[in-house]
């Protein structure tokens, strides 16, 4: 089955304690793409400007995601500049740039109206709101935001949260949300409005699927050299929705899998700049990875006598 996404298609300029990349492509939309398509097709809906270098995103569209979605307008493209420090869990927002998002209202091409699963990643509500208004009764709907829209566009935000079954959010951002410093708590006050699961990210400490009467945990997986944890949001999700859009299935032991594979997407992107690592693995790099996981939790419980 198909996911189609709405989000930002950018230009990066990041900064961490291993180096620096200026201008490269990034966006909510992009890094989604670049790995959910490794497991489904993908049909992309963003905007970018004339200054984009479109020839690299050609890997992605040969990777089988449809950029019929993709606008190009006329003005600068989207522009995020980020810095993290020792502390790789928090990127420092220096700069954004909407550039042409500031006047894009998407227009989701006919052929993609009826996509089974929708994201709708991390760009302004009223944008993600107004995708909504136009596909057609999806499967599941997941969104996605961050501490700039959480402060700008709080009630856009809460009327798009009543109409989505799941939000992914990093634990900074559910307990600003949210009020609520327990992230059971702040889950719980999400599902309250809405969203039937809600996914909480803790960075290098893994991540929590919560629903009405079950909480599953995945670890994040302990990779020696964390190069660049930008997009590695926007990959989890890719991975998540991408597993449950190949296999069609929403049941809670699948759902766990999904958020194995989102996590084991999320551990790729870090591993180097923008989406450079995201294209150079194949399925069989997934794997093995997702095999690690489960090596990483898996023992035999022995009962004490
Ligand atoms: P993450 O997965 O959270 O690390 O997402 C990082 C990506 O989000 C970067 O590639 C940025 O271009 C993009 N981004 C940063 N700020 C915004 C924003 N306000 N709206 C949409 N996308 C953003």
């Amino acid at each position: 089955m198909t996911v189609l996404v709405v989000g930002s298609v950018a230009l990066d300029s990041v900064e961490t304690p291993f180096g620096k990349a200026d201008l490269v492509i990034g966006g909510s939309g992009t890094f989604f793409s670049a790995s959910a398509s490794h497991l489904s097709p993908v049909q992309l809906v963003g905007v970018v400007g004339d200054d984009y270098p479109m020839e690299q995103l050609e890997p992605l569209r040969a990777r089988g995601v449809d950029m019929a979605g993709l606008e190009q307008m006329s003005g600068n493209s989207f522009r995020w500049r980020g810095r993290y420090r020792h502390d790789l869990n928090s990127a420092e927002t220096l700069e954004t740039h909407l550039g042409v998002f500031s006047h894009f209202s998407p227009k989701i091409p006919e052929q993609f109206r009826r996509a089974p699963f929708v994201f709708l990643a991390n760009i302004d509500p009223r944008l993600q709101l107004d995708v909504l208004r136009q596909v057609e009764r999806p499967k599941l709907v997941a969104c996605d935001t961050m501490n700039f829209w959480i402060e700008s566009r709080r009630p856009e935000l809460l009327a798009l949260i009543e109409q989505v079954d799941l939000i992914t959010l990093n634990d900074g951002e559910a307990r600003q949300l949210t009020d609520c410093f327990n992230l059971v708590k702040a889950a719980r006050w999400i599902m309250e409005r809405g969203p039937s699961m809600v996914i909480i990210k803790k960075g290098e400490h893994g991540a929590f699927l919560f629903k009405e009467r079950s909480i599953f945990f995945a670890p994040a997986y302990p990779l020696e050299n964390v190069f660049d944890p930008t997009g590695a949001g926007d990959s989890f999700a890719g991975g998540f929705m991408g597993y449950l859009a190949r296999t069609g299935d929403l049941s809670d032991d699948n759902l766990r899998r999904a958020v194995i594979y989102g996590s084991a997407m999320g551990s790729f992107a870090v591993e180097k700049f923008s989406v450079q690592r995201l294209l150079e693995i194949d399925r069989s790099n997934i794997a093995a990875r997702v095999a690690d996981f489960r090596r990483l939790v898996a023992f035999e419980e022995e009962v004490l006598a």
